[in-house]
């Protein structure tokens, strides 16, 4: 099975690293640049990490997919940091921030080194909720109601729908 979403990604005018949205108010990784006009009805890459990640894991006792599809910067963004929170619970470290420090550390990007800044500003803030309020509880506090269900393929519409009705 193959699960999919589309993060909102965008080129730097200036230096044309492919970028994942993080923020509004972010500056590029490789070169620094202030982006002026991020679009602010896209949702932010944590929002869609943390709700993917709370209910994969309600049904199937893990973050990572195993068919996930990775074609493009915005999938790799959430393969690597569903990856993190598996191995993570896994490892169960005395020290998560150490811990998530060498997991970014050794991530293979070949050359496209500032994308390890990038995954950093990512993944960190998503840890955070993770160590304090929790993913349930920030989704509800910000969207005032559970998220939106996402929907991993059509069977799980259907049984969705069917519970729905039922
Ligand atoms: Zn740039």
């Amino acid at each position: 099975m193959s699960i999919r979403t589309n993060q909102h990604q965008f080129i730097c005018a200036k230096c044309e690293a492919v970028l994942v949205l993080l923020d509004y108010d972010m500056n590029c990784p490789n070169c620094n640049r202030k982006f002026p006009n991020l679009p602010r009805d896209e949702k932010l890459f944590k929002d869609n990490a943390i709700s993917t990640m709370m209910f994969y894991k309600r049904d199937h006792k893990m973050y990572r997919p195993l068919g996930f599809y990775i074609g493009s910067q915005g999938d790799m963004m959430l393969s690597v940091t569903y990856k993190f929170f598996d191995f993570l619970e896994q490892s169960k470290p005395d020290d998560d921030i150490k811990f998530f420090d060498e997991y970014i550390s050794k991530i293979k990007l070949g050359d496209s080194e500032y994308l390890r800044k990038h995954y950093r500003d990512a993944i960190f803030p998503i840890l955070q909720i993770y160590r304090n309020e929790g993913f349930e509880k920030y989704l509800k506090d910000k969207f005032g109601i559970a998220p939106r269900r996402f929907f991993p393929d059509w069977s799980d519409i259907t049984a969705y729908i069917k519970n729905l009705i039922s």
